[in-house]
């Protein structure tokens, strides 16, 4: 069972002054849960979130975030501006871009970021791109092969294919890249891995913190190089369909504390930091996109028509995801219709959901489609010529305040200023 954060009298108010569609996010619940992030993983004395920027890439987010002692994650120059806006910079900005342009790296160089080197051949395009290598860098680690955990006669637990990602160095490379730095001058070090995508299982975190720790302890032997943090970067996921069982960040955290004393600790590195780069954990459930019921069709299915498309929010369209529905002011009614929930894309895949048993929608009803907070408004795009939507926030009070206006159609023709004449 999925309880939304608004009600339908709440976004009856909010219509008035904001039209649907809109992306809302919840402070209270975002609040609460970085709390519990941080309770999970205070046993390290230097744990810290660094917040994926491209989930939720709205100032008024990271803000909150920042306060809760979260940095940021960032992977390209308008993530690392927005943070440096926001007055998030130095040691509480990660880089972790691939395929980076040079005046990227540039710029996390002058905003102090730390660097997460995706590549070996990083290593001189950072030094010019900073002029040296920074005192504090990074690097990030792909093991290969296929990534499995639980196997049961479902399948696997979680499976993901790190052999088949374009991310990280092989662990000779690793090796190499620490020396060349080392004696490029670098003096702290940390290492990153991001293995598999949104998991459900609380034993993701202390797999890949076993793999990390034991290849930390690996590294010190055989290059010196003692690593001051971890990264264990993001992939916790969420139950986007109420039947799966939520992650539980106390046991992820302890498990994580376990393998750390099991391997670091004896090692003499007891010291070491624990960092996280959540995005969709921190965010998705906190964030709702709200549309509104314009059409019905009957045809060979039955169809509910919404004011919302895959522009809005991609992830049903391009991986089939499921995002669970919830028709405002019917949250008890029997679900006793079926219907394709669709938008207005000129592409079939347009659609929030297939076959999906829902309460009986009346035209003007309400549709909250839950866990949009994160890769929601971020992956949005224009495509049919549909424009951005608004972003509100809930305030912890109750309140709503607009933290991003809904594009305009002067927005959309703004990059065609001058161009005109020349037709
Ligand atoms: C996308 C991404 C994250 C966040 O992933 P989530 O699954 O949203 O937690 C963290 N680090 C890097 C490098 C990423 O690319």
């Amino acid at each position: 069972m999925k309880t939304p954060f608004v009600t339908k009298e709440l976004i009856e108010d909010i219509t008035k002054t904001y039209p649907t569609p809109f992306h809302i996010y919840d402070e209270k619940g975002i609040r609460a849960n970085a709390r519990r992030l941080y309770e999970a993983f205070s046993w390290n004395k230097g744990f810290k979130e660094y917040f994926a920027v491209k989930a939720t890439p709205n100032p008024s987010i990271l803000k909150i975030l920042h306060e809760e002692g979260c940095g940021t994650d960032c992977s390209s120059m308008a993530e690392l501006v927005m943070s440096e806006k926001v007055g998030i910079k130095g040691n509480d900005v990660m880089f972790s871009s691939n395929d980076t342009p040079i005046e990227e790296f540039a710029f996390a160089g002058k905003i102090g970021a730390t660097i997460n080197l995706d590549d070996i051949t990083h290593i001189p395009f950072v030094e010019e791109a900073c002029g040296g290598i920074p005192k504090r860098v990074s690097c990030r680690y792909n093991p290969g092969g296929v990534f499995t955990l639980g196997e049961s006669k479902e399948g696997f637990q979680v499976m993901d294919n790190p052999g088949d990602a374009k991310y990280g160095m092989t662990k000779a490379q690793l090796m190499e890249a620490y020396k060349t730095l080392k004696e490029k001058g670098a003096e702290e070090f940390g290492m990153h891995a991001f293995l598999a995508s949104n998991t459900l299982s609380n034993e993701y975190y202390p797999a890949l913190a076993k793999i990390l720790f034991e290849l930390a302890v690996e590294i010190k032997e055989v290059t010196g190089v003692q690593l001051s943090f971890i990264n264990l970067s993001g992939g916790v996921g969420i139950a986007y369909d109420p039947k799966g069982t939520e992650n539980d960040i106390y046991a992820i955290g302890e498990g994580v504390r376990k393998v750390y004393e099991e391997v670091l600790v004896p090692a003499g590195m007891g010291n070491v930091s624990i960092f996280t780069e959540l995005g969709r954990f921190m965010m998705a459930p906190y964030g709702h996109l709200v549309t509104k019921a314009i059409h019905e069709k009957h045809t060979y299915k039955e169809y509910i028509g919404v004011d919302a498309c895959a522009a809005n929010l991609m992830r049903p369209a391009v991986y089939g995801s499921y995002h669970h529905i919830t028709v405002l002011g019917k949250e008890d009614a029997p679900l006793d219709y079926t219907y394709d929930v669709t938008g207005s894309l000129c592409e079939n895949c347009d659609k929030f959901a297939i076959d999906r048993k829902l309460p009986k929608i009346d035209m003007g009803d309400y549709l909250v489609i839950h866990d949009t907070g994160a890769h929601g408004f971020a992956m949005g795009y224009n495509y049919n010529g549909r424009l951005w939507s608004a972003e509100l926030l809930l305030r912890e009070d109750g309140s709503v305040t607009e933290i991003r206006r809904a594009e305009t159609i002067d927005d959309y023709f703004a990059t065609l200023d001058g161009f005109w004449d020349a037709i």
